[in-house]
């Protein structure tokens, strides 16, 4: 193991301490109002859509002694990945085939996979526009794998801003061998525009290096999107879907597409790690991916789910912080606000301390900047909350927050 990465491992770091501050309150062992998680929320109409997938499995002869009785390829389930594929080629046109597919445990074991496949002993991912998903920070093997480019700011009306790509800004050399965004970004809910997306994949073109998407909350499922973005494919790009914000968490199914040298060579890291990725996800997704009910679901069903909370969510804003000096980006995806205060006194740290003594777990923005070295007082004064939980907790904390700011703004 390299020193960086043991040291790390022994180190508390943002993603561990989020976990746990979630466990805890999920598990119901604090009363926490929970503004903290990304943990996706239950939505009924899915979860009786997956029960009904389960009772299937049950009623069918040897269909559950195989989901839990075999190991799966480290390719993962075949079948699934076939069913996949079929989606992509006859819905969107992507040329793929299931030998373009992986399944990993989650999709946050499969940027661990591809991050160190790409980065190797001394190369770089570019993360061209920060704050960026916490998930990445500890994941390389090295300390100085990523690279963070700072953003442009928009203000807009109404209190809001919005990031884009400061394309001027974006330096790549020979140093580095990946681009990698989340899209909607966790945790800022942006949604990098189209023409952000062609720029940047002619930039990972140029220099011949793929560019990865982070499609955890993207079109076509779970589709938490509430702008226009296309679902995007290209034979340079590597696009990670994960089946956990559909309202699969727990099943931990991650599904890269990608170029199939890569594809193998991710296979052969999960199994050695891992043997095989966990059955139990392509089982239960099975049928809904073969009609394509994932992307009706997603559709019809989460995506105004997200949407009206979001908009729930963005009215206690508006109720709350009426002319103080804060702000949210602007929310077109995902289940999180990302609320810049300016005036700020305290660090971000220091208010998520100071909330949770008043019963409030938001977690601290100072988290997203990976490979963002630069000194810039905006780290330090965002937080992000998610709205995917209770509505009246939500806000019942964004009046705390709201007060908290007041009492510490200069
Ligand atoms: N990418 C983003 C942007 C996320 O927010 C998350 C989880 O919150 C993940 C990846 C990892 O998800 P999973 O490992 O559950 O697929």
């Amino acid at each position: 193991m390299s020193r960086d990465f043991q040291n790390r491992s022994r180190s508390r770091s943002g993603i561990s301490q989020l976990m746990d501050d979630l466990g805890k309150a999920m598990s119901g062992s604090t009363d926490m109002l929970m503004l903290g998680g990304g943990n996706p929320a239950h939505i009924p109409e899915v979860q009786n859509y997956i029960r009904e997938a389960l009772e299937r499995i049950l009623a069918t002869e040897e269909r559950f002694e195989q989901m839990i009785g075999n190991y799966d390829t480290p390719m993962g389930n075949t079948a699934f990945r076939v069913a996949i594929a079929e989606l992509f080629s006859n819905e969107y046109g992507w040329p793929i085939t299931e030998k373009n597919i992986v399944l990993t445990n989650g999709s946050q074991s499969a940027f661990f996979a591809l991050f160190n496949i790409l980065a190797g002993d001394d190369k770089h991912i570019l993360l061209p526009i920060t704050p960026e998903y916490i998930g990445y920070a500890d994941q390389g093997l090295r300390d100085d794998l990523f690279i963070g480019n700072k953003p442009e700011i928009e203000h807009l009306d109404n209190q809001q801003f919005k990031y884009h790509v400061d394309f001027e800004t974006l330096s790549l050399d020979d140093s580095f061998s990946a681009i990698c965004s989340s899209r909607p970004t966790n945790p800022t809910a942006n949604v990098l525009s189209n023409a952000e997306m062609t720029g940047l994949l002619d930039l990972a073109e140029k220099h011949d290096i793929p560019f990865i998407i982070d499609n955890a909350y993207g079109t076509p499922f779970p589709n938490i999107i509430y702008t226009e973005a296309d679902p995007f494919w290209h034979k340079n790009s590597i696009v990670c879907m994960s089946l956990s914000k559909f309202g699969l968490p727990s099943v931990r199914t991650g599904i890269v597409i990608a170029d199939e040298s890569l594809i193998e060579e991710i296979a052969e890291m999960i199994g050695g790690m891992g043997l095989a990725p966990c059955s139990i996800g392509p089982y239960l997704a099975y049928d809904m991916m073969k009609n394509a009910d994932i992307t009706k679901i997603s559709n019809t069903v989460i995506q105004p789910y997200y949407k009206a909370k979001m908009e729930l969510a963005v009215a206690a804003f508006d109720e709350f912080f009426a002319g103080s000096e804060a702000f949210i980006h602007k929310p077109e995806g995902a289940m999180f606000l990302w609320m810049w205060f300016p005036a700020l006194s305290i660090t971000n740290q220091e208010l998520y301390e100071y909330l949770k003594t008043e019963g409030v777990l938001i977690v601290s923005g100072h988290y997203f900047f990976p490979g963002l070295n630069d000194e810039w007082e905006h780290k330090n004064q965002c937080i992000r909350i998610s709205y995917s939980q209770d509505e009246a907790d939500v806000r019942k904390g964004l009046k705390i927050i709201a007060e908290t700011i007041k009492k510490f703004s200069a």
